[in-house]
């Protein structure tokens, strides 16, 4: 009969051995019978070597078991795995036992699982005592297959396991301890802590594992030294083995490395220091608060100006140093960026170690995880106090001039049209007598005058603009409109110089029409005035929209200016070009200037001498 080929069928396969061959086949008729598998081997070699392949039971006649044969078969079942125990059946010889016999059966004993039957034997006993030992053997199986898997788990997690005994003996190890330490399993296992992982580690973990043999489950960080030599950071975590009776029979180890977590951690820290250290030499002060506000680091300048110290101030303790008149006003504003994730900014008083109050801007930023959560505040302090001073009295320094220029203008006006009238009237008697040096006299008089006249007229126009009162709900002003009204305005000139215009569909911007005409009429003007001589003046009017705003250009082919004074041609009195070719006061575009700003809007020039200017008006679209 074949042997049978796969293990499984092996795992059940009876082997069968008797001296007599006979007595073999008996019981293999017998089993045949009963469906069950078996297998013949005729001496004690053919037995260990069908041991060796896999079995699930041996039937064997007692005295086919002489000295060598027990020898040979002891050594066969020692080199299968811890959870062997191969069932054996002894037939032994029917009557008193004789001394030889009992020798022997007392050698086969720490063999394995042995049952002895006596014979003769009843067909039924003996298939009823195959089939018991069939079902311990496969139960034997089960648990190497058990084994198996559980092996195959703990192999292929990222972690080194290991399970300990009461004697600190290796008795199980996964693979990662080959992948960190080139040891192998076999190498390991069987070998007690000391002599596998050496000095100073052992004695360093010694008091832990002295712990989790007490029963208690220990974690701890540690570092060890890998294959190569290299420094591993590991998160090490011994648990108590407990019989049902609570006696600690061993422990199970996991060691995970961390060494990535740790090396991130300490970079961490590294750059906290030396954003720190830098925090500490800016003039700014700087303060750190968690996600809930908790204020819990101020830079050195901080308690430098405030002169107070760490734990006045930590937490919400900062408040007694802020102007108590705006104190509610900023921990309103702190509280909803802290609820809504919002940054922060506002100016308001910080007290001075010396008891003054000075202006800050403080600046306070969410810093996010990758996530989005905020996991914390940075804020600075900047000190505006004098800034503030100086922006004061310039405004001041302006009003008074915008005073002085009304004023000045409206006064001046009456007299000079005295001047006026009076120098027409003297001249006009004298003019016959006058001789030809005279006469160019007169002329200068008579334009001075008029050049004073003009000026005063838009020092005038630019003291009311500046004067009206702003307004707090602005209209809407359709440019198409204002276009026409500041078009009709120069349309002499325009007739006069053969000009070209154009222009594209205009929106409705926030502003005043009669406001902005003034402006488009001034642009269209100087288009005219700083035209060149020798070709037809074209001037092209487009809008185009950009997010919230319009963007309206005034373009022209004139004689253009350095582009390096397009900042400056909007101060008032600036002129770029001689007064007796272009006549003018420098006011125009002071004028347009502080109607657009009024509207929230910008003024600004592009140009290149000799080719033309484009000037840009940018106004907020009319709100609906
Ligand atoms: P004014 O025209 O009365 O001198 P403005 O304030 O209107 O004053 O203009 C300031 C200066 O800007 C002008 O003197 C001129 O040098 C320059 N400028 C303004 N518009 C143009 C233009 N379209 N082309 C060339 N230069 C211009």
């Amino acid at each position: 009969m074949a042997s049978p080929a796969t293990s499984s069928e092996r795992d059940s396969l009876l082997l069968l051995h008797a001296p007599t061959g006979k007595d073999a086949q008996l019981l293999q008729t017998i089993f045949q019978r009963a469906g069950l598998e078996s297998q013949i081997c005729r001496n004690s070699e053919e037995l260990c070597a069908h041991v060796d392949r896999g079995a699930g039971a041996v039937l064997v006649a007692e005295e086919a078991l002489d000295p060598p044969a027990i020898q040979a078969l002891a050594a066969v079942l020692k080199k299968q795995g811890a959870w062997s125990d191969l069932p054996l059946v002894v037939l032994t010889i029917g009557g008193e036992p004789t001394e030889a016999s009992r020798q022997r059966l007392l050698q086969l004993e720490p063999l394995g699982d042995l049952t002895l039957l006596e014979r003769p034997l009843r067909s039924d006993t003996i298939v009823s005592a195959a089939r018991t030992a069939l079902r311990a053997r496969a139960r034997q199986y089960e648990v190497r297959r058990r084994d198996a898997e559980l092996q195959l788990v703990t192999d292929n997690v990222p972690v080194l396991i290991c399970y300990l005994d009461r004697e600190q003996v290796f008795r199980r190890v996964n693979q990662t301890f080959f992948k960190w330490f080139g040891l192998r399993p076999d190498q390991v296992v069987g070998g007690t802590i000391q002599s596998i992982i050496g000095e100073p580690h052992s004695t360093h973990v010694q008091p832990y594992i002295v712990r989790a043999l007490n029963g208690e489950q220990v974690t701890f960080e540690s570092q060890i030294l890998d294959r190569h030599r290299e420094l591993r950071d590991v998160s090490v975590s011994y648990a108590p083995d407990l019989s049902p009776e609570g006696a600690v029979r061993g422990l199970v180890a996991l060691v995970q490395d961390i060494t990535e977590r740790k090396t991130s951690e300490r970079a961490l820290s590294a750059s906290e220091e030396q954003f720190r250290t830098l925090a500490d030499t800016i003039p700014n002060l700087a303060w750190m608060a968690n996600a809930d506000g908790f204020v819990f680091w101020h830079n050195r300048r901080w308690f430098d100006y405030t002169g107070t110290t760490q734990e006045e101030v930590q937490g919400w303790g900062w408040q007694s140093v802020h102007d108590p008149a705006q104190l509610r006003a900023v921990l309103e504003r702190w509280k909803e960026s802290i609820a809504t994730g919002n940054p922060f900014e506002m100016v308001h008083g910080l007290r001075r170690w010396d008891g003054e109050f000075r202006l800050f801007l403080t600046r306070v930023a969410p810093v996010r995880d990758h996530t989005g959560t905020v996991v914390r505040w940075f804020g600075s302090s900047t000190d505006i106090d004098e800034q503030k001073q100086i922006e004061d009295a310039l405004r001041r320094a302006n009003s008074e001039l915008e005073e002085f220029a009304y004023v000045a203008s409206h006064d001046l006006q009456e007299p000079l049209r005295m001047v006026h009238i009076y120098t027409q009237m003297l001249l006009r008697r004298l003019e016959p007598t006058l001789d030809d040096k005279l006469q160019e006299y007169a002329g200068y008089i008579r334009s001075g005058v008029k050049r004073m006249e003009g000026l005063i007229h838009d020092l005038l126009t630019y003291s009311r603009v500046t004067h009206a009162e702003d307004e707090q709900n602005p209209g809407a002003a359709n440019l198409e409109i204002v276009l026409r009204q500041a078009i009709s305005a120069v349309e002499t000139r325009i007739r006069e110089n053969h000009v070209e215009i154009s222009a594209g569909r205009l929106p409705v911007v926030t502003g005043n029409e009669g406001q902005l005409a003034h402006v488009f009429q001034n642009l269209l003007s100087n288009a005219i005035k700083y035209r060149k001589r020798e070709e037809t003046p074209v001037i092209r009017i487009a809008a185009e929209k950009a997010d919230n705003e319009w963007v309206i250009s005034v373009r022209d082919n004139g004689i253009g200016f350095d582009p390096g004074q397009a900042e400056r041609i909007f101060g008032l009195f600036k002129r770029l070009h001689r007064d007796h070719e272009y006549p003018g006061t420098g006011v125009g575009l002071a004028i347009c200037k502080h109607i657009v700003e009024r509207y929230r809007g910008r003024i600004w020039a592009e140009s290149q001498p000799g080719v033309g200017s484009t000037f840009y008006v940018s106004l907020p679209a009319a709100s609906k």
